[in-house]
């Protein structure tokens, strides 16, 4: 049989962990991964990719296991040297082995490389085992539109800012209320060299437990990326984020709600649609929703969808591939 070639969506540390699974899973297959860049930001003169360097570092083995994000056996000199100068964010926690990413990056960009020749540069170190690429080339940050909690409190509407993502998410802890996402730049962003021509090739394409909205939302808003994976030959299964009503991490039920979309298993289901899903793995704590995803024209089955260990989720990479192959027949 010839090789399986698979393309994940993917965000940081849920899309890492399954993509740890379903290399497990299927040794062989050509795995192609498009990463959200929404959540890049610009610290310290540095371009930072969250979610690119969750991927790299989980399946290279670099990777702060507990933490999910950065790099194991991590010191902070450098960080304590900025607050010295008293300069931050202090909010964000680069560690000294992190940084030095950041600078081979952003070295290799000031030099005119694109973002995507960058990233297989910087897989040569690591070598995941997959073909690691952003989205795109194009600068796209996701921003939120949050009451300005440091707006004085008075009559009349509440006033409210546009913040970057990762002021929302790591320094607010999504703890105001976001109004709206706007992944900014996305309008005008192509998609990298090569993300088109993998969908388009795939022999299956699937959504791992990323976050909806600002993960694999934030891939989809790329002009031409929600297109291709709607029209593609290949079948598309995703499995939740969502277990029981809410984020098994994170603060997705958050984001969830500034798109208007409740915080469970069928109604992100939904939130994609059957214009883009063919299968839909929920947990089997949601059973329950197996047939209101199915009634919305989406294939769906309920197994357990906690990624515990490898072998726990190269069982739910199994299941995701089987029931494209379901759908396939
Ligand atoms: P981020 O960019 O680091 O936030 O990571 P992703 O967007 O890739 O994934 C975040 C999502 O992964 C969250 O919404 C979590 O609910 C989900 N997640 C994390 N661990 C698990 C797990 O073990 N099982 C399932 N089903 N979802 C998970
Ligand atoms: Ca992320």
């Amino acid at each position: 049989m010839p090789t399986q070639r698979i393309v994940v969506l993917a965000g940081g540390i849920g899309g890492a962990r399954f993509l740890r699974g379903l290399k497990s899973a299927v040794p062989d297959a050509g795995i192609t991964v498009i990463g959200n860049t929404g959540d890049d930001i610009h610290l310290f003169g540095l371009k930072v990719c969250p979610d690119l360097d969750t991927v790299m570092y989980t399946l290279g083995g670099g990777i702060h296991e507990e933490q999910g994000w950065g790099r194991a056996g991590e010191s902070f000199a450098v960080k304590e040297e900025l607050a010295a100068y008293g300069v931050g964010p202090e909010w964000f926690g680069l560690g000294d082995r992190d940084f030095a990413t950041h600078i081979v990056r952003t070295q290799m960009l000031g030099a005119g490389y694109p973002l995507s020749a960058v990233t297989e540069a910087l897989c040569e170190r690591w070598q995941p085992g997959v073909r690691l690429l952003p989205m795109s080339d194009d600068r796209v940050e996701t921003h939120v539109l949050i009451d300005d909690p440091d707006a004085a409190a008075g009559p009349g509407a509440p006033s409210r800012k546009a913040v970057h993502f990762q002021e929302y998410w790591v320094r607010l802890r999504a703890g105001v209320p976001a109004h709206a996402i706007i992944p900014v730049g996305a309008e005008q962003a192509k998609p990298a060299p090569g993300v088109l021509e993998a969908i388009a090739a795939a022999d299956v394409i699937l959504f791992p437990p990323s976050n909806p909205v600002v993960s694999i939302g934030t891939v989809l808003a790329v002009p031409g990326i929600r297109e291709a994976v709607a029209g593609a030959s290949a079948p598309v299964v995703g499995l939740s984020p969502i277990v029981g009503d809410a984020p098994v991490r994170g603060m997705a039920d958050k984001v969830l709600a500034a798109v208007g979309v409740e915080s469970t298993a069928a109604a992100v289901a939904g939130h994609y649609g059957s214009g883009l899903l063919d299968g839909w793995l929920v947990d089997t704590v949601d059973a329950g929703a197996v047939e209101t995803v199915e009634a919305a024209g989406i294939r769906c089955r309920a197994v357990p969808l906690m990624m515990t260990d490898t072998e726990a989720t190269a069982a739910m990479a199994r299941e995701a591939l089987a029931l494209a192959e379901e759908v396939r027949a």
